[in-house]
Parts: C-alpha cells; sequence; structure tokens
C-alpha cells in the first residue's frame, strides 16, 4: 500500500501534531511509542469450517492484550481500533490474493461503537485497501455497556456498509437478544466459558446445544471459540455448530508466522481423523 493512504489512515489515528495528541490525552503518546517501535502486534487466531475442516475465517487480536485492557476506556482505543482495522484489512487483503478466502473479525470497543467516526474508518480502509465489505466481520460483545438503541443504530449503519456483525461472549448476558431481534446480526460467537465444559457438565451442554439451534433457526452462522480438546470439536461438529477456533487448532499468531501455515491447521485437523470421512 502506497504511503500516502497510510497517511490518509493516520489521519484517523493521531491528531495533526503530536503536541495536540499529548494535550488532548497522554495516553496517545504510548500508543505513539508502540506503533513507532513495534511493541504493538496483531495477532490472527484461526477458526474452521466445522464441517469441512477449512480455514474461513481469522479473528485479529492485539497483543499484549495487556494494553487494550490499559486503555479501553479511554479514546485511545479509538486509535488503535482504526489501527487494527487497517492492519487486518491489509492483511485480508494479501490473503486474499494468495487464493484464501478467509473473513477477517476485528474486536470493536464500546466506545468505538458509540462514534460516528466508526463508519467513516471503516470506508476509508476498504477503499484504501480495496478489501470486499463481505470479508470484514466486526465483533461486537455482550460484555459492552453501550446503550441498546444506540447500538441498534450504529448496527444498522455498519450493515449498510456490507461488513459482516457477529455478537461475540454470545450466552454470558442475553442482551443481544435485542439485536437478533432486529435481524442485524450474521453470525453467533458462542463465549468460550460453555465451550470448557461442554463434555463434562450437562447444563452447558444444554445451553450450547440451545444455542446452536436458535441460531440456525434464525438462520445465523454459529461459531464456538475456546476449544481446547479433540472431544469438544467433535461434540460440536456432531451437533452441527458451522466454525469453531481454539487452542486445539491454533493460539494466535503474528500474521508472518501463519504465512504457509493455513493449509497446515487443516492437517492439524486431519491428523486426528475427525475429517476423514468428508476428506477422503
Ligand atoms: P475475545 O474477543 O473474547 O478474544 C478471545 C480470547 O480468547 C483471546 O484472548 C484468545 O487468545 C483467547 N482464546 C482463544 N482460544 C482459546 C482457548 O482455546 N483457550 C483459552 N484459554 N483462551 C483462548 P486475548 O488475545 O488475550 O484477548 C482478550 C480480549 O481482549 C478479547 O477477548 C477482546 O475482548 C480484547 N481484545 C483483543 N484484541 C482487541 C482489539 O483489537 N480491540 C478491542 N477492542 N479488544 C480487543
Amino acid at each position: 500500500v502506497p504511503k500516502q493512504d497510510d497517511e490518509k489512515i493516520n489521519r484517523f489515528m493521531f491528531s495533526s501534531s503530536y503536541e495536540e495528541d499529548v494535550r488532548s490525552n497522554p495516553l496517545k503518546i504510548e500508543f505513539h511509542k508502540a506503533i513507532e517501535s513495534n511493541q504493538l502486534l496483531l495477532y490472527y487466531q484461526p477458526r474452521i469450517n466445522l464441517k469441512t475442516g477449512k480455514v474461513t475465517g481469522m479473528e485479529a487480536l492485539v497483543a499484549p492484550e495487556t494494553f487494550i485492557l490499559a486503555v479501553e476506556e479511554s479514546e485511545v482505543i479509538t486509535s488503535i481500533g482504526t489501527w487494527v482495522l487497517y492492519t487486518a484489512c491489509k492483511q485480508n487483503k494479501k490473503w486474499q490474493k494468495q487464493g484464501f478466502s478467509i473473513v477477517v473479525s476485528i474486536n470493536i470497543s464500546t466506545i468505538q461503537l458509540t462514534q460516528l467516526n466508526l463508519i467513516k474508518a471503516i470506508t476509508t480502509v476498504l477503499q484504501t485497501t480495496e478489501l470486499d465489505a463481505s470479508f470484514l466481520e466486526i465483533e461486537i460483545s455482550e460484555m459492552m455497556t453501550a446503550d441498546i438503541e444506540e447500538t441498534i443504530l450504529m448496527l444498522q449503519r455498519l450493515k449498510k456498509l456490507g461488513v459482516r456483525i457477529c455478537i461475540a461472549n454470545f450466552g454470558e448476558r442475553f442482551r443481544s437478544l435485542s439485536y437478533l431481534k432486529n435481524s442485524l446480526v450474521d453470525t453467533l460467537k458462542i463465549d468460550q466459558s460453555f465451550v470448557r465444559e461442554i463434555c463434562n457438565n450437562a447444563n452447558d451442554e444444554m445451553i450450547v446445544k440451545t444455542i446452536i439451534s436458535m441460531a440456525h433457526n434464525l438462520n445465523l452462522n454459529v461459531v464456538a471459540e475456546g476449544i481446547e480438546a479433540k472431544e469438544q470439536l467433535v461434540f460440536l461438529k456432531e451437533h452441527l455448530c458451522d466454525e469453531g477456533g481454539g487452542s486445539f487448532l491454533s493460539n494466535p499468531l503474528a500474521a508472518n508466522e501463519l504465512e504457509g501455515k493455513l493449509s497446515d491447521i487443516q492437517q492439524i485437523v486431519e491428523k486426528h481423523g475427525i475429517f476423514k470421512d468428508i476428506n477422503e
């Protein structure tokens, strides 16, 4: 991407001068420094289609997570969010060019969700990176504290851009039923706290089965996060969960570590014989 494109994105992340950033929010200096010294890294955690074993998506995660926790309640999260958006879309365009049809998911914080600037930033990033909107998924978490009415308005705007919308940590609070009622969502991501005990706890098993069938009745894609063991993957596959990810398949990795590994992830799956019947 030519330098002038980076500059176009910088306008969303920084004020016109360093001094102004320092005045407006001292935490922005940390962000400037972290970007300049490459301390901030974007990792990607693959998710696979549980019918075919093929990699279908990547969740972009900021490392170190402590950085996000420190700034989550501050305006700086907007600048980081734009950096994540741009970096992830640029990377996804590369994967697309290599022939992988992958959806990249990014996490949006409560503060970002309440700013109209988000729509402008997404539009500019999609134009700059030339990524098709359908290959970008915006994850909003059930744990968010944003006003529901305001969130619905924002989701309507996002939907108009053509990006996918995912509700993460589904089941933690059940406030997202309002978003489902308004047909604004494409994907439900089952919270990992339910996946963890799926094979040992009858209630968790029932909750997960119910979420899967509810999602399908509403024509939604359902994803399980936090798959750590083969039995969990097999359970989810048998109960027709559409996609899944977790440390059993791959921990979040930097883009360069993932180079050439996309097909290996499938081999991990094949090694366990879970998709044998399909792939033979
Ligand atoms: P999240 O969106 O729920 O992300 C999933 C977290 O679960 C990630 O932690 C991931 O590494 C972890 N995980 C995935 N599979 C497994 C597994 O099999 N076992 C276990 N124990 N953990 C697993 P991470 O990277 O530490 O991120 C934590 C949270 O930080 C994220 O939760 C998200 O809320 C926030 N976050 C990360 N990146 C961003 C970002 O770019 N923007 C915003 N706003 N928040 C972010």
